[in-house]
C-alpha cells in the first residue's frame, strides 16, 4: 500500500486536481490519498481569523465568501451533475459553519489557539471532499475519511503531536476495511482531533506529517510526497542554474539539508515512517515521469563524492575570547547559558584553547547577548556572514575529500570550519559576499558535468 500526499499546488485548481486524479488512477497498488488545502487557503483562513478577531468582521466575512466562490468554481472539475451538486452542498455546509465561527470571533474578539485550529482545519476538510468527489467522478472507488476521526493528538493547539498508539488503532478502524475492499481512503492532512474531539492541527506544513503518521501506522510500502518541483534540488537554482534533483538521500543527509532551507520537505515530518524503514519519495505532479528524490533510512552505496551542497545566508559570527578560559572548566557552559537565556539557537561552533566562535541566524537579541558575554570575555561580532555546507557519506571514509574541498575554495577567506564526529557534513563560515563564487566553485568541481549526479541546495 502506498500513501500519496498532494501538497497545496497539486490541488490548487481544477487542472491540478485532474492531474491528481490521473496519478491516483495509474497507481497499481492499494493507496491512501492525503491532501493539503488548496494553495494559499491556510494563509487565507488564518488571515480571516485575525481580521474577525480584530473587529473587521465584514472584511472577514467577505474573504470567506470569496474563498467559497473559489472552491465552488474548482468543484466544476466534477462532471456528473448530481455528484457535483452533492459536493457543492458539502462545501456550502463547511462554509456556513466557518461563517458562524467568524461571526462569533467578531463578537468575542478573542482568537484562542483552539479556535484558530477549528478555522485552519477547514482548508483540508474542503480540499479532501473536493478531491474525493473528483476521484469518484473518474470512476475510482474513493471514500472520504474525516481526519478528525483518524488522527488523535494531544491538546497542543496549532502544533499538536499525534498520540501514536491511539492513532494507529483509529486508522486501522477507519481505513483498514476500505483498503481491504479495494477502496481509496481520502483524507485531509494537517488536521486531527484530541481524545475529546476538539479539532487540532499539526503545525504549518503538517500535511507531510500526516502522511508520515499514516504511512508509519499502517506500514505502507512507500510514502509519495507529490509537489511542484522535481525533488530535493542539488542547489538553489537562483545561485546555481544547472542545479538538478538529488536522486537519493539518507534521512540524516536530508535532515542536514533541511536546516539549510531545502524546503521541499522537512524530513522530521516523515521521521515516524523512516524509523520503520518506509521509503519516502518526493515527486513532481506536473512531471510525474521525473524520478524525484528518494529518502531512505540509510544511504545507498554511491560513488558520488558529495550528495549535496547547501548554504544559509544572513548569519552572524561571534568570537568569544578569554584568557581565563585557559585550563578552566565551565567556560563553555557560561557561554551557552547566555545564548539559552536569550533563547537564541547556536548553529556552528568551533573552539580553540582560548576562544570560542559561534554563528547564529536570529539577531533579535544580539545586543543583550554581546553585553552578557562581554561581562566575562572579549567579544567581537561579524554580521553578513554565510554558511556553506557540503553533505555526503564519503566525508566519513575519504580523508582526502576535506582537503580537496578546502583546496577548491583557495583564496576565499574561511572564518570557521566545522565538522562533527558523524562526518556527514562539513560546514564553512565565510563572508556572504564570497558565497556565490564559493558555491559555484564547489559545484563545478564536485557536481559539474564531469562529476556524477551533482547536488546542492541553498536557502
Ligand atoms: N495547509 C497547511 C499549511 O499550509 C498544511 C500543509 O499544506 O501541509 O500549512
Ligand atoms: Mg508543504
Amino acid at each position: 500500500m502506498v500513501v500519496m500526499k498532494f501538497g497545496g499546488t497539486s490541488v490548487a485548481d481544477a487542472e491540478a486536481i485532474r492531474r491528481l486524479v490521473s496519478l491516483v488512477g495509474r497507481q497499481d497498488r492499494g493507496c491512501i490519498v492525503v491532501v493539503s488545502a488548496l494553495a494559499r487557503v491556510t494563509d487565507g483562513l488564518l488571515q480571516i481569523a485575525g481580521l474577525a478577531g480584530s473587529g473587521a468582521a465584514d472584511e472577514a466575512s467577505g474573504a470567506v465568501d470569496s474563498m467559497k466562490a473559489r472552491h465552488l468554481e474548482v468543484a466544476a472539475v466534477v462532471s456528473d451533475a448530481r455528484r457535483r451538486s452533492a459536493l457543492a452542498h458539502e462545501l456550502t455546509d463547511e462554509f456556513s459553519t466557518l461563517q458562524s465561527v467568524v461571526s462569533a470571533l467578531g463578537v468575542l474578539r478573542d482568537v484562542t489557539p483552539r479556535v484558530l485550529d477549528a478555522v485552519a482545519a477547514v482548508g483540508e476538510l474542503l480540499s479532501s471532499r473536493l478531491v474525493c468527489a473528483a476521484l469518484q467522478d473518474a470512476g475510482l472507488s474513493a471514500v472520504w475519511i474525516d481526519a478528525r476521526r483518524a488522527i488523535v493528538t494531544n491538546g497542543d493547539h496549532t502544533r499538536a503531536l499525534p498520540l501514536m498508539a491511539e492513532t494507529k488503532e483509529r486508522l486501522r478502524l477507519e481505513l483498514a476495511g476500505h483498503l481491504a475492499g479495494g477502496h481509496i481512503p481520502v483524507l485531509g492532512g494537517f488536521v486531527g482531533a484530541t481524545r475529546d474531539g476538539a479539532t487540532t492541527t499539526l503545525g504549518r506544513g503538517g500535511s507531510d506529517y500526516s502522511a508520515g503518521i499514516i504511512g508509519a501506522a499502517l506500514e505502507a510500502d512507500e510514502i509519495q510526497i507529490w509537489t511542484d518541483v522535481d525533488g530535493i534540488l542539488t542547489a538553489d537554482p537562483r545561485v546555481i542554474p544547472s542545479a538538478r534533483p538529488v536522486p537519493r538521500l539518507s534521512f540524516d543527509e536530508a535532515s542536514e539539508l533541511a536546516y539549510f532551507g531545502a524546503k521541499v520537505l522537512h524530513p522530521s515530518t516523515v521521521q515516524p515512517a523512516i524509523e520503520r524503514n518506509i521509503p519516502v519519495r518526493i515527486l513532481n505532479s506536473r512531471r510525474p515521469e521525473a524520478p524525484g528524490t528518494l529518502i531512505t533510512v540509510s544511504s545507498a552505496p554511491s560513488d558520488r563524492q558529495l550528495m549535496a551542497i547547501a548554504c544559509k545566508r544572513d548569519v552572524t559570527a561571534i568570537d568569544i575570547t578569554s584568557t581565563r578560559m585557559l585550563m578552566a572548566y565551565g567556560f563553555l557552559a557560561r557561554v551557552f547559558e547566555v545564548f539559552a537565556r536569550f533563547q537564541t539557537a547556536v548553529d556552528v561552533v568551533t573552539t580553540s584553547e582560548v576562544s570560542v566562535s559561534v554563528t547564529i541566524d536570529n539577531r533579535s537579541e544580539i545586543d543583550g547577548i554581546l553585553a552578557a558575554l562581554g561581562e566575562f570575555a572579549d567579544v567581537s561580532c561579524q554580521p553578513d556572514m554565510a554558511l556553506l555546507c557540503a553533505v555526503g557519506q564519503h566525508l566519513r571514509t575519504d580523508p582526502t575529500l576535506v582537503a580537496r574541498l578546502v583546496g577548491t575554495l583557495e583564496g576565499i577567506g574561511l572564518s570557521m570550519v566545522s565538522q562533527a564526529a558523524s562526518r556527514r557534513n562539513i560546514t564553512f563560515v565565510l563572508r556572504q559576499a564570497d558565497l556565490p563564487a564559493a558555491m559555484q566553485r564547489l559545484h563545478d568541481r564536485f557536481f559539474g558535468d564531469e562529476a556524477r549526479e551533482p547536488s546542492a541546495a541553498c536557502e
